[in-house]
Parts: structure tokens; sequence; C-alpha cells
């Protein structure tokens, strides 16, 4: 097997990505939602009000990653909206950011439990999937001996990912360093696409040609290699069995961005306030990478790139799988990755004319066509990570992702 996966879509990258290092910006004001991460919400320890510095803690949990304030300013809600809980600072940039509190002893001196806790303190979860990093870690214990960085950016808008390798390959080893010893693994392996070749030589200058620990795998683009099963084939040429998770066979998978995250978390004592976005597209009037504060609304960054034009739509996620954004009511928080303003698509819903394309491009290797009748097999609605390749195919323009995801629906009540 080559250093691919079964199934998926190769896509051509559009040239809508671009070189640019990261802009920040500070909005006037932000509004954080007290259950952005996997698993439950955190409890407010701050009161309307009150003044808050850049990166104080504002909502604690005794399992979850803390949440901390992305700007200094004042609180001036506790929001209750749609069932869900926020808290809105405005942003008073005359006040200073909370201290940085980093380890100051060696790694080699931390225990793996003091690791943990300190990520869960700064509120590090997963990049795209909001679960909490140090449960991963805890999780991964005992069960995996290799640690597999994720630094591909398999959608072909998205850019962040690569501008992170390029300008942290020093914070990304040893970030990558420190989880290794929290799991307690012997083994690192850096994965990236193969066309990378300045990150892949950002990476080797700092790794070196002989490290015992840490190796670079390089992987044929093709979407969604950035999945974690489906970056793990590729990587050791052997599918993770489906319902297990990759750490049941050996391997842990972290993305880039949450390795950083660690870096900054354990050595530069820097809390999670702010997160890596590329807004691209066919229709962006100013594509970029920027670092958001969490809370910052989705119509705030939109505008900071141009905003959506008429005609156009402003996709959340992937080019592929990625559902229009709540500009309105929307906030970045710390899963988001990628807004995309592109062309409306025309309606074009077919019949099924079971051409057979969805089942040669789905990675799961499931019938996706058969979501539409009902009579698939009812564990696949499990398996189904909702990656889109099966909609992006399927000629006749059929929305697999909206059925699917109705099924799954359905299967929990
Ligand atoms: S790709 Fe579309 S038309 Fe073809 S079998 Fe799948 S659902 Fe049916
Ligand atoms: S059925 Fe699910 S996993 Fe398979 S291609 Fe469609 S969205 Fe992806």
């Amino acid at each position: 097997m080559a250093n691919s996966f079964f199934g998926g879509i190769k896509i051509n990258k559009t040239g809508l990505s671009h070189g640019k290092a990261p802009e920040i910006y500070t909005p006037a004001a932000v509004a954080i939602n007290i259950a952005q991460q996997a698993g439950g919400e955190t409890v407010p320890c701050i009161k309307e009000g009150d003044t808050v510095r850049k990166g104080q803690v504002i909502a604690e949990s005794d399992r979850l990653a803390f949440l901390h304030a992305p700007v200094s300013g004042k609180v001036v809600r506790l929001l209750e909206k749609d069932e869900s809980h926020y808290i809105v600072i405005k942003s008073d940039h005359t006040l200073p950011e909370a201290d940085p509190v980093p380890f100051t002893q060696p790694i080699s001196e931390i225990t793996p439990e003091q690791i943990t806790e300190k990520i869960r303190r700064m509120g590090v979860v997963g990049t795209y999937s909001g679960f909490p990093t140090h449960i991963k870690i805890i999780a991964s214990r005992g069960k995996a001996f290799c640690l597999v960085i994720n630094c591909v950016q398999s959608d072909p808008y998205g850019s962040f990912v690569r501008e992170i390798v390029k300008e942290y390959p020093e914070k990304l080893v040893m970030g990558a360093r420190i989880i290794a010893r929290g799991i307690g693994v012997k083994q690192v392996i850096f994965a990236l696409e193969s066309n990378e070749r300045r990150s892949y030589s950002a990476l080797m200058r700092v790794i070196g040609e002989k490290d015992p620990l840490i190796s670079v795998s390089r992987l044929t683009p093709k979407y969604p290699l950035g999945e974690e099963r489906n970056l793990l084939c590729a990587v050791i040429k052997k599918e993770v069995p489906a319902g297990r998770a990759t750490y049941d066979i050996g391997y842990t998978v972290f993305s880039a961005e949450t390795v950083l995250r660690v870096f900054e978390a354990c050595a530069e004592g820097k809390p999670v306030t702010d997160k890596y976005i590329t807004v691209s597209g066919e229709r962006c009037a100013s594509p970029a990478n920027l670092i958001a504060p969490i809370g910052t609304s989705l119509r705030a960054v939109a505008e900071k790139c141009g905003g959506v034009p008429e005609k156009a739509i402003c996709l959340y996620g992937s080019a592929v799988n990625g559902k229009e954004a709540d500009l309105e009511n929307g906030c970045v928080s710390k899963s988001t990755s990628q807004l995309i303003i592109t062309d409306i698509k025309p309606e074009k819903t077919e019949e099924c004319i079971r051409c057979g394309k969805c089942i040669l491009h789905c990675p799961m290797h499931l019938a996706p066509h058969t979501f539409i009748t009902g009579d698939h097999n009812p564990a696949w609605q499990k398996l189904c990570d909702m990656c889109g390749c099966c909609q992006y195919v399927c000629p006749s323009g059929i929305k697999l992702l909206d059925i699917i995801s109705q099924c799954k629906k359905e299967a929990q009540q």
C-alpha cells in the first residue's frame, strides 16, 4: 500500500491558499460559549461587571479544560441564548494580560500527571474535535507506543497548519517531546503531505537526521488525509479496525496546532485564548490566516477578509463537508478552523443512479447510497465520520450528508 488510504478524493489546490504568516487582531467584544469542548460545560468563575485580564481563568471544571479570557476588559454579560451560555467581554486595550505560569524545571523532571494537569488548566483541546487534550493523553497512556503528529491540511482552501509548521518547527518538536513524556511513548512521527517541501525542510532542520525518538513521514496528498484514521493508515500502511480507537493498535494522533498549544502551555505558561483560522474561497476578497480571539463573531472574521459578497455563501469548515456559517450568532470556538467564502452551488437533487461512485470514494468502506433508502447496516451510522467524500462525488447532487446526519440523529433517539 502506498503512503495513502482507501477512497477519498483528489482536489486540485486552487491557489487560494497563501503563504503569509497569520495576522493577529482584537475585536471590540467577544462572546465565549462555556460549552465549547467535547464532554460538557465549564462553570463561570467570574460575574457581570468584573474586570478580567487576557489569560485569566473565566470558567472551570474539575475534569474538563478551563476557559480563559481571550481579551482584557470588562465582563458585560452572562448571556443565555438558544440553550447555550456565553460570557461576553468588552475589550479594553489599556489593561495588561495575566502573568504567564510556565514550568520552570526541565521536561525530564516533570511527571506525566503534572503535564496533563497543566494542559487541562491551560485550556488545551483538539484543533478540530474540541476533545480535551489531557483526556486523550491519559487515555493513550499504557496503550500507545507511538505518537503521530498530524501536520496535514487536506482541505484545498486551508493553509494555517502549513504556516504553523513553517513558523514554529522548534516549538512543535519540543511540544511533541512533552506529549511523548505525558503518554510514555518511545517513538514520534511527524506526518505531512509530500508536496509540503518547506514544512519538511523546516522540521528536518530542527530534528536532524539521527534523532532516536523523532522521524518524518511524507504522505500522498488526498482528502480527507487529515482525519486521524486515514492519516494513520497512510503512515503505518495498516487500517485501524472499525469501531476501535487508534490507541487500541498502539498509536495516538495529535494535530500540529494542539502540539503548539501544549508547548505554549507548558514552556511559556500561556493559556489558549485564540484560534488559528483560514479564511479563503473563490469569492473571498482578501484570503488570510488569522489568529482570532475565542468568542470573536464569525461575521467580524469574514468582514476582516472582505466580507461575503452578494450571491456568495460562507461555509464553516471544509470545502467538502462544511455547513453554511451562522454569521449572525456564530462565534470562534477552540475548534473553528476555516471559513470559506464561495459561490452558491445550484440545487440539483436527482435520483440515485446507482453509479457506485460514493462507494469507491468512502474511506470507511461504507455504501453511502444505502442511507438514502434506510437499508444501510445500522453500525455504519457510527462508522461514518461525515467526511463528505460521497456527497462531493455524487453526480446526482444528492445531499448525502444531510441524509446520514438524520440517520445518526434517529439512531440516538
Ligand atoms: S454517487 Fe450518488 S448516484 Fe451514485 S450510487 Fe452514490 S448516491 Fe447514488
Ligand atoms: S459515508 Fe460517511 S465516511 Fe463514507 S464518504 Fe460519506 S461521509 Fe465519508
